[in-house]
């Protein structure tokens, strides 16, 4: 891989176009700035140096895409699911070939060290190659027959779609929610997180090159509160896929609820990592570490909370508290760096201020603790110990790169501790017993469990949460059931007696 110097020389030359035009919106297939000729500046959490200007779309654009997608409906929908394959390839080549520059340019917009961000590109070419291999199935139904009838089903897709994407990792996420949007054949408008605009931007670009027809997918960049609520308000788009806060889901609950709109949510997470004394501890040590500190512990399934048996844990922890410590903490593009600056200094505040809570509520620092450097939004790894489950740090999302630890003594008394948030998105469990592994996954309260495993994504399998972590699910036929309806048509197979109206006699009682 190459050192820094060569990355940075490289992403200066990557960049040096969205310096020269900023970070347009993409209409109808047309590059375009906001209407309102607004912009606002993209800054890179390595130094908080302006990256470029970038179109700063509001309900004028987001009409202008609906519209766009609209229109561009009917001929995608229609198109035959084999060509709509061959575009989906197509993209996921052009990603595969440009994946360099959508890590770099991604490192330097989020601060997510090159080392996952060089992985991340490459699953959004997975992702695309996927789903358009599952192109071609996704209207097939079932032949369910009744006595007269012969009842079809078939699918069709719901027509032009919303997809809101937050921060963390936005490149792969981007492709998560668009690609089997596209597969199914929804045309989209997309809204990406105003703090890491770049490679959405890359991304729809690159769809076009890949001969995508105009309209199919649109691009407008803003706020939330603007262009985000007018594409969850706008009367032609009939769905929103939304990967955010639970907060903002609960916001785009109420913003379309003029337009009924179908809302997919990808949420919020406290995950539990529960490791019970008699599990393969090394292993669960480095699962439990990769979990929460790789991609600066921005991640919606980090393992932020260690549940770990009394009987092991002064051990286990000690192990951990060193490991923490060990943590290599730097420039994103250097590909030495394990944990990166955090995305914004909104956010860094937000980290650092839970490590007042943390003290203020009475728990040890184990390990970091503090900010890194002057400047940049730096964080040290950080562990806290002397927890109690109900405190703010083993309740709240800190969503950065700092594990709350919590003993516990009995089976019954780690399921409580960890159903115990208002969270259920993921659960990690370590244990050799298979009995207690199967006892234990049928009473967490997630969407997703692992058990001597770190998180492996397998794109056939559902992906979502439960409680304030979402609504629906990702992955497999799930995500077409989420952009599709189902469609009943029932076929009269002979004369079957149909009631009669307005045949009695004149004058019957
Ligand atoms: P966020 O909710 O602040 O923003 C996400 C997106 O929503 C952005 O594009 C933002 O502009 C937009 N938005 C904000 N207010 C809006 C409104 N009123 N109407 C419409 N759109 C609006 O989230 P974030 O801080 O960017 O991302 C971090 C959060 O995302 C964390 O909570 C994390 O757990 C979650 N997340 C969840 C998953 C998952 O799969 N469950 C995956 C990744 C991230």
């Amino acid at each position: 891989m190459a050192d820094l110097a060569e990355n940075l020389a490289k992403l200066d030359g990557y960049l040096a176009r969205f310096r020269e035009a900023g970070v347009r919106n993409l209409i109808g297939g047309h590059s375009v700035a906001a209407q309102s000729g607004a912009t606002f500046q993209t800054l890179t959490p390595v130094d908080e140096g302006v990256i470029c200007d970038v179109a700063q779309g509001a309900a004028a654009d987001i009409d202008a895409a609906a519209q766009a997608a609209q229109a561009a409906f009917p001929a995608w929908r229609d198109l035959a699911a084999a060509e709509r394959k061959k575009v989906l390839h197509r993209i996921a080549d052009r990603i595969e070939a440009r994946a360099e520059e959508i890590a770099l340019c991604e490192s330097w917009d989020t601060g997510q060290p090159i080392r996952f961000m060089a992985k991340a590109a490459l699953r959004g070419a997975e992702n695309f190659r996927f789903f358009a291999d599952r192109a071609p199935a996704a209207r097939d139904g079932q032949a369910l027959p009744s006595p007269t009838l012969m009842n079809l089903t078939t699918r069709v897709p719901i027509g032009p779609v919303g997809v809101i994407t937050p921060w963390n990792t936005p490149f792969m996420l981007s492709t998560w929610k668009i690609a089997p949007a596209l597969a199914a054949g929804c045309t989209v408008v997309h809204k990406p997180a105003e703090l890491s605009p770049i490679t959405a931007s890359l991304l729809c670009e690159i769809a076009h090159e890949a001969g995508l027809p105009p309209g199919v997918w649109n691009l407008v960049n803003g706020f939330g509160e603007d262009a985000g609520r007018a594409l969850t308000e706008h009367p032609a788009i009939r769905a929103i896929a939304f990967v955010g806060e639970s907060q903002t889901g609960s916001a785009i609950m109420r913003q379309g609820a003029e337009t009924l709109k179908r809302v997919h949510f990808e949420l919020g997470g406290k995950n539990p990592v529960v490791v019970f004394e008699d599990a393969d501890l090394d292993r669960a040590l480095d699962a439990a570490i990769f979990m929460i500190y790789s991609l600066n512990g921005e991640r919606c399934t980090s393992s932020s909370r260690l549940l770990v048996q009394s009987t092991i844990a002064e051990a286990f922890t000690v192990r951990l508290a060193e490991r923490v410590a060990a943590i290599t903490v730097g420039h994103p593009l250097d590909p030495a760096t394990e944990v990166g600056p955090l995305i914004h200094r909104v956010h860094l505040d937000k980290v650092t201020g839970y490590f007042e809570v943390a003290r203020a509520e009475g728990a040890t620092i184990a390990a970091g603790g503090q900010r890194r450097g002057d400047a940049g939004c730096y964080v040290a790894p950080t562990l806290l110990t002397g927890a109690k489950p109900e405190m703010r740090i083993a309740q709240e999302e800190i969503f950065g790169p700092v594990l709350t630890v919590l003993p516990f003594d009995t089976e019954d008394e780690a399921l409580k501790i960890a159903n115990g948030v208002p969270y259920g998105l993921t659960a990690y469990v370590w244990t050799a017993d298979l009995t207690r592994a199967l006892r234990v996954t049928d009473v967490l309260e997630a969407g997703m469990i692992w058990v001597n495993s770190e998180n492996v994504r397998h794109l056939p399998t559902p992906f979502g949460g439960v409680k304030a972590s979402g609504i629906g699910r990702d992955g497999g036929d799930w995500s077409f059931e989420f952009y599709m309806e189902q469609k009943h048509i029932g076929l009269a197979t002979g004369a079957h007696p149909i009631p009669q109206l307005g045949t009695l006699p004149k004058g019957a009682p």
